[in-house]
């Protein structure tokens, strides 16, 4: 069964005791208040993940997980962090393939299909983000787009590689800017990318894929968007820096 997940992508937001400080609060209002039937992860940058993992300790509903992790095992790749370092010190998911990624790092579905191998040897959940730009929504391409990112991007994998994988849409027209898709436009995407997993592999497997919604996702929003039927929860920019926000967008699954 596909499980409900929030996820909260910091970004390159928060030092090291700002980090904390919000992951305490999080973890003790997720304590407090959530139910338990929803997972959810907040995604880090690299220098917090140790500490955030022993703050989980004890939470089997609570994940961490990277932004990036880099395609090779290890190397002379100054700057840059291997998903086994990840692995290292207790992180269970990765971020991979989040627009500003793709935007600001030249990241291809080729290379993002290189890291999605890597991060799946290191026993990582990647959360694979996927996404079209308004300029491809408004010449209706963002079926097409959302699909190549699928074919190009994991469509490689075996129907067992797959299910370990989480998926996310975001628009990236909704990224950051405050403009949320409607339910209805998150929900046909979503709709769609479920039915080309099961053209792909089986039906069972489509089923069983968690997608999240992410783009300008809030507390108000949340709820209708969780609503529809193929959105399994969300991945958090902005909302996820403040602890009552993303508790209670995590709360929608209560
Ligand atoms: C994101 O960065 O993944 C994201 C969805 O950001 P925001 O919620 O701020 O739009």
């Amino acid at each position: 069964m596909r499980k409900k997940i929030v996820a909260g992508n910091w970004k390159m937001n928060l030092d090291y005791n700002e980090g904390l400080a919000l992951f305490s609060e999080i973890i003790n209002m997720f304590k407090d208040e959530a139910t338990g039937q929803q997972h959810a992860v907040v995604c880090s940058p690299f220098i917090h993940l140790h500490s955030l993992v022993q703050l989980a300790k004890g939470y089997h509903n609570v994940g961490v997980g990277a932004q990036n992790a880099h395609q090779a095992e290890a190397g002379a790749y100054t700057g840059e962090i291997s998903a086994k370092m990840v692995k290292s010190v207790g992180a269970g998911y990765v971020i991979l393939g989040h627009s500003e990624r793709r935007q600001y790092f030249g990241e291809s579905n080729e290379l993002l299909a290189k890291k999605t191998d890597t991060a799946l040897a290191h026993d990582l959940t990647p959360i694979f983000c996927i996404g079209e730009t308004l300029q491809e929504r408004e010449a209706n391409q963002h079926f097409d787009i959302i699909k190549s990112q699928l074919v190009e991007g994991i469509f490689h994998l075996d129907a067992t590689q797959f299910g370990k994988l989480v998926i996310a849409y975001e628009p990236v027209w909704a990224i950051g800017t405050g403009v949320t898709a409607s339910s209805d436009q998150a929900q046909e995407i979503h709709a769609f990318i479920r039915k080309e997993i099961a053209a792909k592999y089986n039906q069972q497997v489509a089923n069983d894929t968690s997608i999240l919604y992410g783009g300008s996702c809030n507390p108000k929003n949340a709820p209708e968007l969780f609503a529809q039927p193929d959105i399994d929860g969300g991945l958090i920019g902005g909302a996820s820096l403040k602890s009552r926000d993303f508790i209670d967008i995590v709360k929608v699954f209560n």
